[in-house]
């Protein structure tokens, strides 16, 4: 069965009324990434880490090189979720991925260590993966 990566650069409202800048915001089957972590937090008894999506800027820092490097066949780590703090070094969650034969692999992990081992793991078209992403990431400013 075939997951369905969105990715939107999501205003939040603050306080002022102002528009914030966008962060990057992960969908996968039509749920926003940081509600299935949510959920799996709450399953696993675990406490809630509250990570946030990445500002554009720490989009361009941390993880644009590898989003991109993704659409080619082999391995990498895209760093997906920062620490609700702004720094996005002392926690984060990322996706190590695998891009082979057409498909492109996620699996979870993050940053101070958590057990994933139970989360689930999701399966990508390559092509429709890397239209998702040359959109969202390439054509959008
Ligand atoms: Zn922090």
């Amino acid at each position: 069965m075939m997951d369905q990566l969105a990715l939107t650069w999501e205003l939040e409202e603050t306080k002022h009324r102002q528009k914030s800048k966008p962060r990057l915001g992960v969908m996968i089957n039509g749920v926003r990434l940081t509600e299935i972590i949510s959920q799996f937090e709450q399953q696993q008894g675990i406490g809630e880490f509250n990570d946030v999506f990445l500002h554009e800027s720490d989009v361009q820092e941390y993880s644009l090189f590898n989003w991109l490097k993704s659409l080619e066949e082999g391995d990498v780590r895209i760093i997906l979720l920062g620490c609700s703090c702004g720094q996005v070094e002392c926690s984060f969650f990322y996706a190590n991925v695998c891009n082979r034969d057409g498909w492109v692999y996620w699996q979870f992990d993050g940053w101070p260590k958590r057990d994933y081992s139970e989360f689930p793991s999701f399966w990508f078209n390559a092509s429709e993966y890397q239209q998702v992403i040359e959109d969202a990431l390439l054509h959008h400013q």
